[in-house]
């Protein structure tokens, strides 16, 4: 059962919060933005998979023997084009097993509303899969929500999202659709701007991520 206290996880490691600050200061310059981002996508992934399935397994070492254990869940990996491809990567890294689909999302500037470009899914997943919804910033929660619902269409039961900063905004709208979506972040910050920019966030993720 997935509860109010643990549907947000907000990773507090101080590793974690050296690095956002990084993120988010407007001197850090693009390339080492990347290099961080990559950093920060590694930990918050550890902190994602922290309760895949696993199966006991016997090992020999050179001395004796042991048990010990293997992942055993289906794992999608489901970046929201561009900005997610920073997590995708450090997750594929972590679990190179995973599956990526890349869905691609734009937000009409004028409405906020999130415009689907690209989504090369299949027919069926299985049922008993893991989607991780990876999009560094949960903005006002449109790419989200369109995100996690081609997932659910599909029947997938168990679906997290993993984002860098989130907005309180953003959270409720994808808790108000998804309620037992589970949430991994390093920070949950003030609210939104008029242009639905997380504030005080760290501005354009992809911009910032891919120097344009
Ligand atoms: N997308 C971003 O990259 N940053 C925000 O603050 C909001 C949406």
């Amino acid at each position: 059962m997935i509860t109010a206290e643990t549907k947000v996880k907000v990773a507090s490691h101080p590793l974690v919060q050296q690095l956002l600050t990084k993120l988010r200061d407007y001197q850090t310059p693009s390339s080492e933005f990347r290099h961080r981002a990559a950093q920060m996508s590694r930990y918050l992934m550890y902190e994602a998979f922290n309760d895949l399935g696993t199966r006991e397994v016997g090992v020999e070492t050179p001395v004796g023997s042991s048990k010990g254990i293997v992942l055993s869940d289906y794992v999608i990996l489901a970046p929201v084009l561009r900005a997610g491809l920073v997590l995708a990567e450090s997750a594929q890294e972590l679990f190179p097993a995973a599956r990526i689909y890349h869905i691609g999302l734009r937000r009409d500037e004028t409405t906020l509303q999130a415009i689907s470009y690209y989504a090369k899914l299949p027919e069926a997943l299985p049922p008993d899969s893991i989607t991780y919804v990876l999009d560094p910033m949960l903005a006002t929660g449109g790419s989200a929500c369109a995100a996690i619902s081609l997932f659910d269409k599909l029947g997938v039961k168990t679906i997290h999202l993993v984002s860098f900063v989130a907005s309180p905004e953003g959270i409720k709208r994808v808790h108000d659709k998804f309620p037992n979506v589970r949430i991994t972040t390093a920070a949950v910050d003030e609210c939104l701007n008029e242009h639905g920019y997380i504030v005080p966030g760290l501005g354009d993720a992809g911009d910032r991520i891919f120097g344009t």
